[in-house]
Parts: structure tokens; C-alpha cells; sequence
């Protein structure tokens, strides 16, 4: 008997370890559907920076999932201030060509009679930019949100209100109100999108066209957290408006990451703390704060008296994802460690009640130690959903690309976050730092918050039990792939 070919997946990783991460975890996923297998595409530019990522990482994917390494592109003609999304995009665009050489070489090596062909291409939110080489090689494209689909759709909404609209975003006198959505201000779109006339907005503006050559949206959240717009998204799906949106979350890493054999110091720290008492303070991989900001934040925290454990980061005054390229501080003379930047004295006057960790911890691990009471985030959705995951209300900190959404989102839907304030430019101020941590691990606020988080646990575990939500999307999408191979197996026999 002939062995029924396996569906192969080809994933596409874009730049940034908060991109390779959940991408990773969706390989592992993938091919525990069975009869299916994965090529992980990363990009050369930017993954070495910081952490070991992706090397490690890889090391711990399973067997059935290859991997290959997208060659480094020159990005030295970009300004020095180009924004993030313009060096991420600008990467993606450049490498197209190997993309599609490696996809042709893909496609000869599983090709009938042998295999299935490359049964999807799976490209994260930035990749979908690549979308339309898969399109002429006949391959099916499915895009792999590793935000909340509120984000999805606003991106969606983009170009039309790009068409319609002449002011720049922040000064539209209306909210913007979406089928299934909290209604959101202009101000709380992503940056890039602020400013006509900057090379970022275009690439978006083009970029959340580019997603409508997709056969359909994996995206990591699940019902319980955005029900209204998943039910909202079904009937724009059906009647033809966007692809399909399959909600398969969430997809939470179980370990922080493959190369930490040792415990952590911090986590030790943890476990002579009062259970809920701690506060886990860390803006993501790429989160940034001013010099003075973070003078007010360790002071705030200070004030506080609460405890604490804070992820503390090269400070930069220009650049709020200054962190996700490793430029941040670098060169300013406070020695090799960004706790150099933490007040005089700050160390020693929180000892046993704080504790400062340089640049990375293992926050997986952290967010489910029974000591973490709350989380000051930057709300990216991957912190969000290990959050989720953990049962742990947040303070919702946005600093840059879609998190003012999923802080809206978060505070105002999902009651899982405080927002305490309704704007984020300017500092804010220690005295504010201070009433805000305080609500978070001892207020009602901070309690309803915490209530909701054990809801949205439970509803997450639920969502990958036997016939929970999310599971059912995943085989569903998984299915296509498996027929899709079949099918071109048998049209080559
Ligand atoms: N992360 C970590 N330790 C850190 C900072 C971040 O393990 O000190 C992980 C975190 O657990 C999450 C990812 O890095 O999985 C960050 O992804 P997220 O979407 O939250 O933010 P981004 O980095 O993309 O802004």
C-alpha cells in the first residue's frame, strides 16, 4: 500500500524574537496534527540579537519540523530613525527572491509522486507581505496573527480608511467603530500609522491590503477573550468581505525558552515571596523606556512599597522598540548593565522587597510562579496570552506598534488589564506609577482584574480541552492542509 503523503507547511518567521517564538510554538503544533510536517523560515537580519534566540530554540523543535535561514539583506541605506515596521518590512521585501527560491526548492523536493507538494505557506503579520509569491507558485497562503483579532481587523480597516480620510489619524473627529470591536480612538492606532507622510505608513497601509491574498486567518485568541468579534468576523467572512479567521488560541510557549538549563536567580527570588504579592514589571523583547521614565518607574515602584520583579532594559530617549534591534543604551557610560541607569541607592533601599533583573528573564516561568500578583505590561500579545495563561490581571503599559489596541482592548472588553490612563504620550509620573501598581496588587480594581484573569484561564484551557473552541479551528484549518496534499498526491498518480 502506498503511505498517504504528508501535508507539508511551509512557516514563515518575520524578523524579531517576539516573532520567531510564537511562530516555533505554532511548528510544534502543527505537527502534532499528525501526517504533517514543517519548514520554520526565519530571517539572518536581526535574530541574533540578544538572548541566543533563535538557535536555542530551535535546538528543542521536534524532528518533523525542518528549518532553513533566510540570507541577511543590507538595510545600511535606511535612515538611521527608520522605524521598526520599515526595517521589518524592508527585510521581507528584500529577501522575496530567496523566498522564492527556497519555495521552488521546496516544492521540487515534495512534489508528487514522492509527497504532497507544499500544501500551505504560513506566513506571520509582517510576512504576509510575501504572500503573493506564494499566490504565483499556486500555493496557499494562510496568515498566522499572533495578535487578537480586534488588531486583525483594524489592520483590515486600514487602507479603507486611508481612501476616505485625508487628516492624519489622531485628529479624526470620530472613533472608529468595527463590527464585534470596543470603538477606538484614531490616537490608539499603531504609530507608523500617525504620520501620512512617513515610508512606515505606506508600507502598512500596503501591507494590510496584501493580507487579502490569504486563504484564510490563524489567529492566537479564542472565544472566551473576543467573542463578540470572532462572531463578527464569521459574518464578514461569509459574506465574502475577508478570508476566513480560524481563533486557535492561545498558543502559550510552556518554557521560556530551549536554552535555559538553569534556574534562574530571579525565580529563586520568587520562592521566598508571599503568594500573589509580586509584581512582574517587563516591556516584551523589544519594549523601551526613556531615561527619565525609567527614573520614575523605579521611583513609582519604590513609593510603592509594594514588591517587585523588574526587567530592566538599556534605556533609549528616541525609540520606544529601541530594545528589539539591541541598540538601546549601548555606548552611554553607565557601564555594562542597564541597572546602571536605576537611581542612586535604588538597589539597596528595595532590597528583599524588589528585585531588578538586566535585559531578560524567563517569563513564562515567572508569570506562573504562585508569588506574581499582577503584570506591568506592554501588552504584547504574546505577554498578554501568557498572562491569560497564568491568571494574572495586568496594568496595561503600551508602548509602540499594535498595543494601544490591545490595551483598549484589554481594559475596556476582556477586563483583564487597568488602563489607568487614557493617553501615553509623556512621562508617567512616580506618584502615578505608585496608585496604579498599588490598585493592581491590593485595590478592588486590581481584584475585579484578577477575577477575570482565573475566568479567562480556565475558558483558555477550556479552548484546547477535548471539544473546546480553538482546538476544533485548529484541526479544521490542519484538515485543509491534510486534503489539499491528498489531493495533489492523487492528481499525480
Ligand atoms: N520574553 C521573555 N523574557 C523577557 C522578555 C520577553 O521570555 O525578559 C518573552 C515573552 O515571554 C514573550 C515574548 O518574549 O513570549 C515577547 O512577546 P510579546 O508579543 O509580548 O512582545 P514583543 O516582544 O513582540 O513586543
Amino acid at each position: 500500500g502506498k503511505q498517504p503523503a504528508a501535508a507539508h507547511v511551509v512557516l514563515l518567521a518575520s524578523p524579531g524574537v517576539g516573532h520567531v517564538l510564537p511562530m516555533a510554538e505554532l511548528a510544534r503544533r502543527v505537527v502534532a496534527q499528525g501526517e504533517v510536517t514543517a519548514t520554520l523560515v526565519t530571517y539572518a537580519n536581526f535574530s541574533s540579537a540578544g538572548h541566543g534566540f533563535p538557535s536555542a530554540l530551535m535546538a528543542t523543535l521536534p524532528p518533523s519540523v525542518s528549518t532553513a535561514v533566510l540570507p541577511e539583506v543590507p538595510l545600511d541605506d535606511l535612515p538611521a530613525n527608520a522605524r521598526i515596521e520599515t526595517r521589518i518590512l524592508t527585510v521581507v521585501d528584500r529577501a522575496l527572491p530567496n523566498l522564492r527560491d527556497l519555495l521552488i526548492s521546496l516544492l521540487a523536493s515534495s512534489s508528487p509522486p514522492g509527497g504532497g507538494g507544499v500544501a500551505a505557506f504560513v506566513p506571520d503579520l509582517f510576512g504576509a507581505w510575501a504572500l503573493q509569491v506564494a499566490a504565483e507558485l499556486g500555493v496557499p497562503g494562510y496568515v498566522f496573527r499572533t495578535t487578537n483579532l480586534m488588531a486583525l481587523l483594524t489592520l483590515l480597516h486600514v487602507p479603507e480608511l486611508d481612501r476616505t480620510t485625508t487628516c492624519e489619524f489622531r485628529d479624526l473627529p470620530e472613533p472608529i467603530r468595527l463590527p464585534g470591536c470596543v470603538s477606538l480612538r484614531g490616537a490608539d492606532l499603531p504609530d507608523p500609522l500617525q504620520d501620512r507622510t512617513s515610508p512606515a505608513y505606506r508600507f502598512v497601509v500596503e501591507s494590510a491590503k496584501r493580507h487579502l491574498l490569504a486563504d484564510g486567518f490563524i489567529v492566537n485568541t479564542f472565544d472566551a477573550m473576543e467573542h463578540e468579534t470572532i462572531a463578527a468576523f464569521n459574518e464578514l467572512s461569509h459574506k465574502g468581505v475577508y478570508p476566513p479567521a480560524y481563533a486557535v488560541g492561545p498558543f502559550v510557549r510552556t518554557c521560556s525558552s530551549g536554552g535555559e538549563k538553569a534556574q534562574h536567580g530571579c525565580l529563586r527570588w520568587l520562592d521566598e515571596q508571599p503568594d500573589g504579592s509580586v509584581l512582574y514589571v517587563c516591556f516584551g523583547s523589544g519594549g523601551t523606556l526613556s531615561t527619565e521614565q525609567t527614573a520614575e518607574l523605579a521611583a513609582g515602584l519604590e513609593a510603592s512599597g509594594q514588591r517587585f520583579l523588574w526587567v530592566v532594559r538599556f534605556p533609549s530617549d528616541k525609540d520606544r522598540s529601541a530594545s528589539f534591534f539591541g541598540t538601546a543604551g549601548h555606548g552611554h557610560g553607565h557601564g555594562d548593565s542597564p541597572l546602571g541607569y536605576l537611581p542612586e541607592g535604588f538597589a539597596e533601599r528595595t532590597r528583599g522587597i524588589g528585585l531588578a533583573v538586566a535585559e531578560w528573564a524567563p517569563q513564562v516561568e515567572i508569570l506562573s510562579h504562585r508569588a506574581v500578583g499582577g503584570f506591568v505590561s506592554h501588552c504584547g500579545w504574546n505577554s498578554t496570552l501568557e498572562a491569560v495563561a497564568a491568571g494574572v490581571p495586568m496594568l496595561a503599559w503600551p508602548l509602540y506598534a499594535e498595543q494601544r489596541v490591545n490595551a483598549v482592548m484589554l481594559a475596556e472588553r476582556a477586563g483583564l488589564a487597568l488602563r489607568p490612563r487614557g493617553k501615553d504620550d509623556g512621562i508617567v509620573t512616580r506618584e502615578e506609577v505608585a496608585a496604579a501598581v498599588t490598585e493592581l496588587v491590593a485595590g478592588e480594581k486590581g481584584a475585579a482584574a484578577r477575577e477575570k484573569a482565573r475566568e479567562l484561564r480556565e475558558a483558555a484551557a477550556e479552548a484546547w480541552g477535548p471539544d473546546g473552541t480553538s482546538r476544533k479551528a485548529f484541526e479544521a484549518v490542519a484538515s485543509e492542509w491534510k486534503k489539499a496534499a491528498a489531493a495533489r498526491s492523487r492528481g499525480a498518480s
